[in-house]
């Protein structure tokens, strides 16, 4: 059983490289290209970057107005 990380803060995902399988570092957090949300820029010691988008659920989804009163 391994042992948890605890350099890592518990709210930044652990993205592992597709290409060397090294842990990737968290480089960059910035708003979305479209929708709402933010991307998150992971970059590797080998050179592989990753883009990774959050969306936030916000004005759509459960919309109840029959339920309101
Ligand atoms: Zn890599």
């Amino acid at each position: 059983m391994p042992a948890p990380e605890r350099t890592l803060h518990p709210a930044i995902p652990r993205v592992t490289c597709p290409r060397c399988g090294s842990l990737m570092r968290l480089a960059q957090i910035g708003p979305a290209f479209a929708d709402d949300g933010e991307t998150e820029t992971f970059d590797c010691t080998c050179g592989f970057t990753y883009n990774h988008t959050i969306r936030q659920a916000r004005g759509s989804g459960h919309s109840d107005p029959a339920n309101a009163a």
